[in-house]
């Protein structure tokens, strides 16, 4: 007689459902697009349905970030505890987000210049889209207003840290949250210890709830891109198809190249590896568009799937979310060049070194969010003389690249945590010998 055998449901990893979300939400939205354009039910579908379901997923995750930021990087430095290695991983990280950022923008620009994609733009087409995205342009030009490179610079200290979480302003948070976790790992004192075992508790909690969150993603991956595809078809892309095509070759290089170079070299982890345990938070960036609303997923695939120290990720991917964005530095070095195209604003080799440089503190100034560059390409483009409202041209094909670029830039978060994590566990091996 043979053993009964017992076999336990198996259950499906969340990142095989996200993916089917993925597939499942990209084909209705395409084919829904195709077959039945604009019809009425269509729209209510994305405005009723889809959409709804997509802005409650981002929502909730929204809701966590900025308990989530301060508590992890108050806990991060508390970790870290001594000064000297909060300091190395400080200059790691600042090093790393320079380094990478310049290479990303480099490669964007060199881009650009090689396939001139703003110079093949029929005028009319230019014209259209220009007068289809006014009011958006003109609220995003308005944004920019009262940001200059001294400001970035500034804002980073906030002068009320409850006005500027109720603001949304992560850096001003975050320089909050690291002065805060440096004062508490100096005094040591009873009441700074409970202090920081109360923010643990914050800290579990936050997980605990992204974790449920988290549980939903596939069925909001689905919703979030049916609405996408379906509202944007194919034919605004096709008008802008030379500019998309030269950010997503870029990006494509600095993901699909660079890092894996990177994490080969510094990290001592191949690409394949590296993708199938980055998966989750890289689709999660797809779908959201945001880096902050992707930090809880970053967060513990980083530490479960990829094996980093947890009191480094959380420094690293916490700051990275939204002071480390390579996609958004190349995406904002591409657009101001090929808007200068566009307009016939000749740009000398040294201007567009400064925009290199303004490219790099855009990035770190820029918000997680979707479209959050968008100001900072503003504000560049008006330095330049090359007209803000160019901005509306690319507004229709905007979602597809910012999706793009933000898995980028959670790409080059987590992957300056495995560089910075095996760092530093050899500059512990080495401290512990000596
Ligand atoms: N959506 C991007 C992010 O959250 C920011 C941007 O480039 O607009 O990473």
């Amino acid at each position: 007689m043979t053993e009964p055998t017992v076999t336990a449901p198996r259950r499906m990893p969340l990142h095989t459902k996200m993916l089917i979300g993925f597939v499942v939400g990209t084909t209705a939205g395409i084919a829904a697009n195709l077959l039945v354009g604009e019809a009425a039910w269509l729209e209510g579908l994305i405005a009723y349905v889809t959409d709804p379901i997509g802005q409650l997923f981002l929502r909730l995750l929204f809701m966590l970030v900025m308990p989530l930021v301060f508590s992890a990087l108050v806990l991060g430095v508390v970790e870290i505890g001594d000064p000297r290695a909060l300091g190395r991983i400080g200059i790691k990280t600042l090093l790393w987000v320079l380094a990478v950022t310049a290479i990303a923008v480099t490669i964007g620009l060199v881009l650009v210049n090689l396939l001139q994609p703003g110079t093949g733009l029929p005028p009319e087409v230019g014209q259209e889209l220009l007068a289809a995205s006014s009011d958006r342009a003109v609220e995003i030009a308005s944004a920019r207003q009262g940001v200059s490179g001294v400001d970035i610079l500034l804002n980073i200290v906030p002068r009320n840290p409850v006005q500027a979480a109720a603001n949304g302003d992560l850096i001003a948070v975050m320089f909050f949250a690291l002065m805060f976790g440096v004062a508490a790992t100096v005094i040591r004192s009873d009441g700074t210890r409970s202090f920081v075992d109360a923010v643990q508790g914050v800290y579990d909690i936050c997980l605990k709830l992204i974790g449920w969150v988290i549980a939903l993603a596939p069925y909001a991956v689905a919703a979030l891109l049916f609405s996408i595809t379906a509202k944007l078809g194919i034919d605004v892309l096709l008008q802008l198809a030379r500019f998309v095509g030269t950010v997503l070759a870029a990006l494509a290089i600095h993901f699909f190249v660079v890092f894996p170079l990177l994490l080969r070299l510094f990290g001592g982890m191949g690409p394949l590896t590296f993708l199938r345990g980055a998966e989750p938070a890289l689709l999660t960036a797809f779908s959201t568009s945001s880096s902050s609303a992707t930090l809880p997923t970053t967060l513990k695939v980083t530490v479960d799937n990829l094996g980093v120290p947890s009191r480094v990720a959380r420094f690293v991917c916490t700051l990275g979310a939204t002071a480390n964005m390579n996609g958004t530095a190349l995406f904002e070095g591409i657009t101001v060049l090929f808007l200068a195209q566009f307009f016939g604003v000749e740009l000398s080799l040294v201007q567009q070194v400064m925009i290199l440089v303004l490219c790099i503190l855009g990035s770190v100034g820029a918000a997680g969010v979707p479209g959050g560059s968008l100001p900072v390409i503003a504000m560049i483009l008006a330095m330049f003389g090359i007209p803000p409202e160019g901005i509306g041209l690319i507004l229709g094909v905007d979602r597809l690249l910012d999706m793009c670029r933000t898995v980028v830039n959670v790409g080059g978060d987590m992957a300056g945590s495995v560089v910075i994590g095996r760092s530093e566990a050899k500059a512990e091996v080495l401290q512990e010998a000596a």
